[in-house]
């Protein structure tokens, strides 16, 4: 029946390849990818060896990149343009592996060409610092020079499925910036994006050794990818799981890891109630529920939680949902079927646990309605673990006490979003919430792409990603001083 709805428009089947040693190599081994609606194969991606890896990392190493600041501004800002040009492209690929609504996946390329353009600004930016010797008794009359150098080895990029083109983006960008060379690994549920995009970047001019792509089975080549003697820094964004896993197999080598999160959105009694539910239904929903800081819990004070239900219940009615590539559809499918059966899961055990349930919770496949339930007590397992989909809690606070206590109270620390208007609060939860992120009025997801961002705790060592950080992380300080004077 779903085959009978709008055009789909795409292509047809694609039979990728790897992008390695700067070559498309296909393998006799493949991994199926899927339309999360139709559930119809769309495509298949080569099985990459061990052997491809380390043939990759090889590569990667005999170059030496040597852009100057002004080409590698170019190959970004061309790659910008493109991007920008191909937006429907773009969208449609994203949204046919991932289920995503193209309002979401439109959106995501927006921000993808975003992140170029950070990067060719910050590629053209030299942060170098100098300091003076002469500033102590026994100073020299000399001075002191920085300078960021790219990391003497590959950098390997793993990627999770949620934005199959930014997550990617936020890796190989500031890369690029700081004349690195770069494996990838894309998630094996949404390679096909990734692999678009990587051909965007040479066709932007990017020299092939300092990009390639394997897609594969991590049971297979993880290892491989994370321990190689090559590699100087594993960078991983997904979950909490594998990222603790990629820091005890890295070794003595430098890691960024950005986890999961159970972000809160936190209303006080002062708030716009019909504002704040704005915000939590955006923040619930968008990406069909699928980012890392989605509002995960709705923390409300108990005087204004029934109104506060009452207008989540009205707006998240109103949210449309079904098949993702038509328009009139706000959100599309999540991941997979599997995802979907775990929100129904606990959804349900919230509701023999005594939460009541308002709207939603109705599965199709990998459609998952948008849903709320209040009288969400923090021992659920919807609350107390990551629920990575559409689905809207509602839990009340006594006290500003309970409402920073109630925050802190998983072991995830990524960000939060907080309603009110009272200065000496804000204060409070900006120093009290035990979070990489505080964001007044908004959700818990803003952001620009320039900013640091990242979490502590269990979503992240503190590392922070955003262009800017990125590239920091992404190069090794040298000093060096001079006679001066
Ligand atoms: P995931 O952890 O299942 O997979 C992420 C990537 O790790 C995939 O590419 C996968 O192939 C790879 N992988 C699997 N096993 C591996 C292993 N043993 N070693 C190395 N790599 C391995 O995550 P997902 O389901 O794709 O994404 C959802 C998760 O990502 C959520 O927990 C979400 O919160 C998190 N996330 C975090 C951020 C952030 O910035 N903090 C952003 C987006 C998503």
């Amino acid at each position: 029946a779903v085959l009978d709805g709008p055009v789909r428009n795409h292509d047809a089947f694609r039979a990728e390849a790897l992008r390695l040693c700067g070559e498309r190599a296909t393998r006799e081994r493949t991994l199926d990818v899927f339309d999360p609606y139709t559930g119809l194969r769309v495509g298949t991606v080569p099985l990459a060896s061990v052997d491809d890896v380390g043939a990759a990392f090889e590569y990667a190493c005999a170059y030496r990149p040597t852009l100057t600041r002004f080409e590698r501004a170019q190959i970004l800002e061309r790659a910008a343009a493109l991007l920008r040009e191909r937006l429907e492209a773009a969208s449609d690929l994203i949204t046919l592996e991932s289920g995503l609504s193209k309002e979401d996946s439109r959106y995501e390329i927006g921000r993808v060409a975003d992140v170029f353009k950070f990067a060719a600004i910050e590629a053209l930016r030299d942060d170098a610092q100098s300091f003076s010797c002469d500033l102590t008794p026994h100073g020299k009359q000399r001075r002191v020079f920085t300078q960021r150098e790219p990391l003497p080895g590959v950098i390997v990029a793993i990627t999770p499925f949620n934005h199959p083109m930014n997550q990617v983006a936020h890796k190989i960008a500031p890369a690029i910036a700081t004349n690195n060379r770069v494996v990838l690994k894309p998630s094996e549920k949404v390679p096909l994006s990734a692999l678009w995009l990587a051909d965007l970047l040479y066709e932007a001019g990017l020299p092939a050794p300092m990009l390639q792509v394997l897609t594969g089975d991590p049971r297979e080549i993880a290892d491989a990818l994370i321990a190689h003697p090559l590699v100087t820094l594993v960078t991983f964004t997904g979950g909490v799981a594998i990222g603790k896993y990629i820091a005890s197999r890295a070794g003595y080598r430098r890691t960024v890891l950005e986890l999961g999160g159970n972000d809160p959105l936190i209303v006080l009694d002062d708030a716009d109630v019909e504002r704040a539910a704005q915000l939590a239904v955006q923040g619930s929903y968008r990406n069909s529920g699928q980012r890392c800081t989605a509002v995960k819990r709705m923390l409300v004070d108990r005087r204004i939680a029934d109104a506060f239900a009452e207008c989540v219940v009205d707006m998240t009615r109103a949210w449309t949902y079904g098949d993702p590539f038509d328009a009139a559809n706000r959100m599309g499918t999540v991941i997979d079927e599997q995802a979907a059966c775990t929100f129904e899961a606990r959804v349900n055990e919230a509701i023999a646990g005594g939460a009541r349930l308002l709207a939603g919770h109705r599965r199709d496949g990998a459609l998952y309605a948008p849903t709320v339930l209040d009288r969400v007590t923090p021992s659920m397992t919807l609350v107390r673990e990551e629920t990575f989909g559409p689905v809207s809690p509602i839990m009340t606070f006594d006290s500003i006490d309970e409402a920073i206590a109630l925050s802190n109270g998983t072991p995830f620390g990524l960000s939060s979003g907080i309603c009110t208007n009272r200065q000496d609060l804000i204060a409070r939860f900006v120093n009290e919430l035990h979070v990489g992120t505080v964001n007044v009025w908004e959700v818990p997801g803003y952001r620009i792409e320039l900013t640091p961002f990242g979490g502590i705790k269990d979503s992240g060592l503190g590392y922070k990603e955003g262009v800017q950080e990125a590239m920091k992380s992404f190069t090794n300080l040298k000093t060096f001083s001079l006679p001066w004077g």
